[in-house]
């Protein structure tokens, strides 16, 4: 099937079908099935460990499946063809922000629009700059940046072709609180747009940002649904406590 530059219309943005994860012996993510509709900002929540980083991975394509299938904005991510048109529409905050430590991030921008052939590179630059507060930091090396900054470049990397799908594997991670609270003010403004999904093991930051939840344990989807629906009658903290206690198996809440 030969496929054109346009995906088809879904209502379904981002979807996990069935994946599983072996590292060697070790099976980080079994039976993983859950899907992020257009325009909705989903938190991906669990704790370090539960899989999250790998599952974002095979969503961008950086990691094959050991089984199962993803498809984000139509393409399958898997697919080196489809993976090249989806780079366009798609940005990634990979967990420990960007990597070439001795570019600037003036650099490693340019050299990313380079790659994803944004048309006005100066002007995109100039818009990511602003929106993740990295003016002061633009000439130095990335690997002398505080964490809080290197987050940052990442983030500005992520955002700088306006990708309508987001992926940002701890986007807050190694921020100080007033960070914190900017990055996700952003987030909440791109999501009336775009779709994202973020990690995040912070409860408040679930309350914070996300219309939806899914939520791992061990490499399994033990909740999806909405933050008002995990919420229940109870607090977000009583709940998410009783789904990393409660066994897997039958009776577990996600299907
Ligand atoms: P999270 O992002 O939720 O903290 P990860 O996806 O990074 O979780 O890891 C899930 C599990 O898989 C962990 O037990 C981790 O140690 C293991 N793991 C991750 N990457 C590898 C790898 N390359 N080789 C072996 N085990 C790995
Ligand atoms: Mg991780």
């Amino acid at each position: 099937m030969t496929r054109t530059d346009s995906p088809p219309a879904s209502d379904v943005s981002i979807r996990a079908d069935h994946l599983s994860k072996i590292y060697g012996e070790f099976v980080a993510l079994h039976d993983v099935t859950f899907s992020v509709r257009r325009g909705t900002v989903c938190a991906f929540l669990g704790p370090n460990g539960a899989g999250k980083s790998t599952t974002m991975k095979i969503l961008t394509g950086y990691l094959a499946p050991s089984s199962g299938s993803a498809s984000l904005a139509g393409y399958n991510p898997s697919d080196s063809e489809q993976r090249l048109l989806l780079a366009q529409r798609l940005g990634y905050l990979p967990e420990n922000g960007p990597l070439y430590a001795d570019m600037t991030p003036r650099e490693l921008l340019t050299f990313v629009g380079q790659i994803r052939g944004v048309s006005a590179i100066g002007a995109a630059i100039e818009r990511v700059t602003s929106q993740c507060a990295i003016g002061q930091v633009m000439a130095k090396p990335i690997g002398k940046l505080s964490k809080g900054y290197r987050q940052r470049v990442g983030m500005a990397q992520a955002l700088l072709h306006d990708p309508e799908v987001l992926i940002l594997d701890e986007p807050t991670s190694g921020l100080d609180p007033l960070q914190i609270r900017e990055v996700r003010a952003l987030i909440r403004e791109l999501g009336r747009e775009k779709t994202i999904l973020l990690s995040t093991h912070i409860l408040q930051e679930v309350e914070a940002v996300a219309d939806e939840v899914v939520v791992v344990r061990e490499g399994r989807v033990v909740f999806t649904g909405t933050v008002g629906a995990l919420r229940g009658d109870k607090t977000l903290e009583e709940r998410f406590y009783e789904l990393m206690e409660a066994g897997g198996g039958p009776g577990k809440e996600a299907a």
